[in-house]
């Protein structure tokens, strides 16, 4: 008899495109560069950091925004399992990557970056958390797209 799973277990690298984009295509839009507003304010044009450091299968696309670097985000491959809106999640789990592989920066009087480059550090070395929001974008293990 044929051994044969693929009816058991759904194949997760079957699953080439999300709202007709590849994963590669769903990157590539995300970190394109753009243009941020808030509140009717322009801000310099920017290309959203992507984190090389991938949780679980990376399968899942998220961005972390902090309200110290508003209108700024990072984004982070994280497993297609994890739930970002779930109470359960812990937002430590994509900070913490971020903050180790970028830097993090709580301004010119407590950086040391800022005091030896005599600057104030800039996005994407410069996450400082003070709350903040974040979410999936695209998670290409469900098929789902985030809001
Ligand atoms: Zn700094």
């Amino acid at each position: 008899m044929k051994n044969d799973n693929s009816t058991k277990s759904p194949n997760l690298a079957k699953r080439v495109l999300v709202a007709g984009l590849s994963f590669v295509e769903w990157i590539s839009k995300e970190t394109a560069p753009r243009t941020p507003s808030l509140w009717a304010q322009k801000y310099p044009e920017y290309s959203p950091y992507l984190c090389e450091t991938i949780l679980g299968d990376g399968l899942q696309l998220v961005y972390l925004g902090t309200i110290n670097n508003r209108p700024y985000h990072w984004l982070i491959r994280i497993d297609s399992k994890t739930n970002v809106s779930d109470d359960e999640f812990n937002f430590e789990d994509i900070l913490q990557p971020i903050e180790e592989e970028c830097g993090s920066c709580e301004g010119v009087d407590e950086c040391e970056s800022c005091q030896e480059n005599e600057e104030e550090c800039e996005y994407p070395n410069n996450i400082s958390w003070g709350g903040g929001h974040w979410g999936m974008i695209v998670n290409f293990g469900t098929g789902e797209v985030g809001s």
